[in-house]
């Protein structure tokens, strides 16, 4: 089932074009990564996604089978949270806030889906503490469930592991896979990590000065595009 049909994208901003005639199609339970250099326009993109900019071409259309509300995400900015005194139990449970219109409080069942993915990314034991005494793995676990308390449908996730050590990375990334195969969750996700990429993802969306490449990653392996970017060499 297709959720998302981009067509002929472009961005600017003021009057210069940051992203021109970007195609791609995202479909249910996809696993797709955005690579590119940094400035490449892969933010510029996710905020499209989110309704958060509008393209100054093409379209972005949304199928039956989801709403823009019911997409859930996992910025890399923590600082809005840095200062702020919640537990992992309220900040996890935030995640339901883009799915109550207008409603001015959280019901039983968002507690009970709040609960639900607090076990199932293992944080219950951190359930009372507060967030800003956790780790940096830690925090991002709590920040991956409140996005998951934001849908069942699509997770956005932009650079989930930035300064993470590369323990806590492999682990991140392992729960990210394990979310989309055992749910079906369709994940699209921005990293800088070629490498990583190209083992877990379905879909490479590579974003360069001119150069565009959308396909699956099989595909992508073969191109001189993935070739430079994986540093030359075989990419196997
Ligand atoms: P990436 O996420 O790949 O690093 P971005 O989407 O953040 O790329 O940025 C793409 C380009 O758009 C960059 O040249 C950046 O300077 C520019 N840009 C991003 N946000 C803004 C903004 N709010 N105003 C003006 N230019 C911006």
């Amino acid at each position: 089932m297709t959720f998302i049909e981009c067509s002929d994208l472009s961005f600017s901003y003021e009057n210069k074009t940051v992203l021109s005639k970007v195609n791609f199609s995202v479909e249910k339970a996809d696993y797709i990564c955005i690579l590119g250099e940094n400035g490449s326009g892969k933010s510029t993109l996710v905020k499209g996604l989110l309704n958060l900019k509008r393209p100054s071409n093409g379209k972005i259309v949304f199928s039956k089978g989801i709403k823009s509300n019911e997409i859930g995400y996992l910025s890399q900015q923590k600082s809005m949270l840095k200062d702020f005194p919640a537990s992992v139990f309220e900040v996890v449970l935030s995640g339901r806030l883009s799915s109550m219109g207008i409603r001015p409080f959280y019901t039983k069942k968002d507690k009970a889906i709040a609960n639900k993915n607090i076990e199932k990314l293992g944080i219950s034991h951190l359930k009372k503490k507060s967030f800003v005494e956790l780790s940096g793995g830690q925090q991002q676990r709590v920040l991956l469930a409140r996005g998951l308390c934001g849908t069942e449908k699509l997770l956005i996730l932009d650079e989930p592991v930035t300064g993470l050590d590369p323990l806590v990375t492999l682990e991140l990334y392992d729960l990210i896979k394990m979310i989309n195969e055992t749910e079906k969750m369709t994940i699209i996700m921005v990293t800088h990590d070629a490498r990583e990429a190209i083992k877990h993802a379905s879909h490479i969306l590579h974003l360069a000065n001119k150069q565009l490449f959308f396909g699956t990653t099989e595909e992508y392996k073969k191109t001189r595009m993935a070739e430079e970017f994986l540093g030359g060499g075989k990419v196997d």
